[in-house]
C-alpha cells in the first residue's frame, strides 16, 4: 500500500512572515494525520532556513522541500543553488522538471535528468514532474509526452535510487488555471506512467513509486481524484498558499486511501 503524499509548492509567493505563518499553520493543522499521509512544503529558497526552524520547533512530520536545484557540485553558476547547500538548510525533498521550469525557464529533458540524478545521488527525495501542454493534449500526445519526459529524466538512474523517487503528473493546462483533470483522465495518465515504470524497472518498483496528481487541486475536488487507484496524492500550488485549504487536501488524501 502506497502512503498518499501531498506537496505544497509555494512557487514565487509570500514573504518571510507569511512563509513562517503558513509553515506553522500546516505543521499544526496536519498533525493528526501523522501516519496516514506524508506531506512536504516547498518554500522559496530564501525562506528555507526560517521555515526549517519552524518545522523543527513543531516536531512535525511535514518535510522541507526545495523547488529546484542546480546539478553541479559548486562553481561559477551565478544565481544557482547546489545540492549540498540545500542539504545544509535541512531540505529533504527537491522538485525536478516542474512545468514552469520547463516551459517558462526553458529547461530541457537533459537538464532535468541531470537534476534528478544529482538529487537521488545526494540521498534526498526527488519529485519528478511531467505533463503535457494543451496543444499536445489536443493532438492526442498526452501519454507520449509523459513517456518521453519520464524516460529522459530517469535515464541512468539505477534501481537502488528509486526508493526516494516520486513522480508528479501535472498537465500544464491544469496548472493555475482552475481547470482540473477529470478523475478518469488522471487515472489513465497515471496508469500509463506506472506501466512505463514497470517496463523500465519491473513490477516491484512500479508498484511502490508514488505518482502524485497536480493541477488546480483544491479541497473540493481532491478526494474524487485521490480515490483513483494509481493516484497517490498530489502536488498543490495555489491551494497550498492557504493553510486550511492545504490541510483539507491532506485530509482528503488520508480519507480517500483509507476507504
Ligand atoms: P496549481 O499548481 O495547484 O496552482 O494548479 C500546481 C503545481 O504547479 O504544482
Amino acid at each position: 500500500m502506497r502512503k498518499p503524499y501531498i506537496g505544497g509548492n509555494w512557487k514565487m509567493n509570500l514573504n518571510r512572515t507569511g512563509s513562517c505563518d503558513l509553515a506553522r499553520a500546516v505543521a499544526d493543522g496536519v498533525n493528526s494525520l501523522r501516519g496516514s499521509v506524508e506531506a512536504a512544503i516547498f518554500p522559496p529558497f530564501v525562506y528555507l532556513l526560517a521555515v526549517k526552524s519552524i518545522l523543527r520547533e513543531r516536531t512535525t512530520f511535514v518535510k522541507l522541500g526545495a523547488q529546484d536545484v542546480y546539478p553541479d557540485a559548486d562553481g561559477a553558476f551565478t544565481g544557482e543553488i547546489s545540492m549540498s547547500m540545500l542539504k545544509d538548510c535541512g531540505v529533504e525533498v527537491v522538485l525536478a522538471g516542474h512545468s514552469e521550469r520547463r516551459h517558462v525557464m526553458g529547461e530541457n529533458d537533459e537538464l532535468v535528468g541531470r537534476k534528478v540524478r544529482a538529487i537521488l545521488e545526494a540521498g534526498l527525495e526527488c519529485v519528478l514532474c511531467c505533463g503535457e501542454t494543451l496543444e499536445q493534449r489536443l493532438k492526442g500526445e498526452t501519454h507520449a509526452v509523459n513517456e518521453q519526459q519520464v524516460r529522459a529524466a530517469l535515464a541512468g538512474v539505477p534501481g537502488d535510487h528509486l526508493a526516494k523517487l516520486t513522480i508528479a503528473y501535472e498537465p500544464v493546462w491544469a496548472i493555475g488555471t482552475g481547470k482540473v483533470a477529470t478523475p478518469n483522465d488522471a487515472q489513465a495518465a497515471h496508469e500509463k506512467i506506472r506501466g512505463l515504470l514497470n517496463t523500465l524497472y519491473g513490477d516491484m518498483w512500479a508498484s511502490r513509486i508514488r505518482i502524485q496528481y497536480g493541477g488546480s487541486l483544491k479541497a473540493a475536488n481532491a478526494k474524487s481524484i485521490f480515490i483513483e487507484s494509481d493516484v497517490d496524492g498530489g502536488l498543490v500550488g495555489g491551494s497550498a498558499l492557504k493553510g486550511d485549504e492545504f490541510n483539507a487536501i491532506c485530509k482528503a488524501a488520508a480519507e480517500a486511501k483509507s476507504q
